[in-house]
């Protein structure tokens, strides 16, 4: 509802108020002099996030490992005098806001970990950290945009915190390590491990963004159902019988029947699988076995990744792998073991229909032409997915390429290239900011 009387007067105030009443009111419920307010703060607190997210982005920490980064956002949050929780899976990080006003809950949710990537941005506050990670020495570096994740959420904590008692409701802050994988024996990690401690407990709704440069400064996408793909680890070991090179009669050779095993896996996708209804892929990526060129190993050793956007397809690809391999392997007189599993499991991120439904009014507000409800899923995988299984979930793209730029100045996620155009941040911020409030003025 509108309020008519507005705040007393300050001249920022009846600006953005005038601006809340020239849009389209974001939502039927949520108050638009608060919406103006909130506009207001974001403005004040957009430098701060671009700090925020540069001290993140010069001490990066890999998954499990945020302790720096736990500590930098649990101080921020306790400054705000918001109820922290720290050590939640191991390095996660709960803030609760409470509001003035009674209402529901909602959760916001930032991931804190970096990469074992060396940068090669040349930026001032460029990582120079550096690991051993798999026994190799490597930088460490937030490739995948943790460190605006990080620097958004806590903006908006400030934000959300400097109109607390004219909230109607609760908001979560959930800042979760590990979202590219824990470090083995560490799993289960990340967000799964975070619901599995309860960081839902009573939450209503939750909502995350993720930077993509694969979309411009201002745009912010998402879709209803099935958004990114689940990601399951593929390990197959095929064992046959050692023999000399020149006598292949004298044993079993598994690297032919790996051949053959890997050409198999390609036509479950492309002859078994109804792409009509979504698409999947198998990946082998790394195939081991052998020491020269006339010796038949004992074995062979190859990993992959399965990926899919429907769960009776993640299923039913999972079925047909382990018959292939077996079947092949056994047609050859080998044996092949295959191991669906691993720490790498995530199962489909797909958005609540319903809560998109709702929030569009607010997305449309905040993103204007920039907002796009329909966007096409992708293959990669997001431990967002765990909450979104939990309660009904939002994930959106966040647009980080300059408008106009040459593509290859913004590469992919996981690039040692990897950049941000933080005009981008303000939209994330307010889009956080707008979705939590009008969440809970809705539901109030
Ligand atoms: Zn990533
Ligand atoms: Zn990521």
């Amino acid at each position: 509802m509108l309020r008519l009387i507005p705040p007393p007067a300050s001249t920022s105030r009846v600006v953005a108020l005038a601006i809340a009443l020239a849009l389209p009111s974001a939502s039927a419920q949520t108050d638009d002099a608060l919406l103006g307010r909130i506009d207001d703060l974001v403005a004040d607190v957009t430098p701060r996030v671009v700090e925020y997210r540069r001290h993140v982005h010069q001490n990066p920490e890999l998954s499990n490992r945020e302790v720096e980064t736990a500590a930098y956002v649990a101080a921020h949050l306790a400054r705000l005098g918001i109820e922290v929780e720290t050590g939640v899976a191991r390095t996660g990080v709960v803030g609760t806001l409470r509001g003035g006003r009674p209402g529901p809950t909602v959760a916001l949710r930032a991931d804190m970990d970096a990469l074992p990537v060396t940068e090669r941005v040349d930026v001032p506050f460029a990582s120079t950290v550096r690991t051993v990670y798999n026994d190799i020495e490597v930088g460490v570096m937030h490739a995948c945009g943790h460190d605006a994740h990080v620097g958004m959420l806590m903006g908006v904590a400030e934000v959300l915190a400097a109109v607390r008692d004219d909230l109607p409701g609760t908001v979560v802050f959930l800042f979760q390590p590990a979202e590219e994988g824990a470090p083995a024996g560490e799993a289960p990690a990340g967000a799964e491990q975070m619901v599995a401690e309860g960081a839902l407990e009573g939450v209503d709704a939750v909502f995350g963004i993720h930077v993509t440069s694969s979309f411009e400064v201002g745009e912010l996408k998402t879709r209803p159902g099935a958004m990114m793909a689940s990601a399951d680890d593929l390990r197959i070991v095929v064992t046959g019988k050692q023999t000399h090179g020149a006598y292949p009669w004298g044993g079993v050779d598994p690297i032919v029947t790996s051949a053959q095993i890997v050409t198999g896996l390609q036509t479950i996708v492309s002859r078994q699988m109804d792409l009509t209804k979504a698409p999947a892929v198998v990946t082998v990526g790394r195939i081991d076995g052998g020491v020269r060129s006339n010796i038949i190993p004992d074995s062979v050793m190859m990993i992959g990744t399965i990926r899919a956007l429907d769960d009776e397809m993640r299923a039913g690809l999972h079925e047909r792998i382990r018959r292939t391999a077996t079947s092949i392997a056994e047609s050859q007189g080998a044996t092949a073991e295959v191991t669906i599993a691993g720490e790498y499991g995530y199962p489909v991120t797909a958005n609540d229909a319903a809560l998109l439904d709702r929030m569009t009014p607010t997305l449309q507000a905040v993103a204007g032409d920039g907002f796009d409800p329909a966007v096409a899923p992708v293959l990669g995988a997001e431990d967002f997915s765990y909450y979104a299984n939990e309660v009904p979930g939002l994930f959106l793209w966040l647009g980080i390429r300059t408008p106009g730029a040459d593509r290859e100045l913004f590469p992919p996620n996981h690039s040692p290239l990897f950049r941000i155009d933080e005009d981008a941040l303000p939209l994330g911020v307010r889009a956080l900011a707008h979705l939590a409030v009008d969440f809970l003025a809705g539901d109030a």
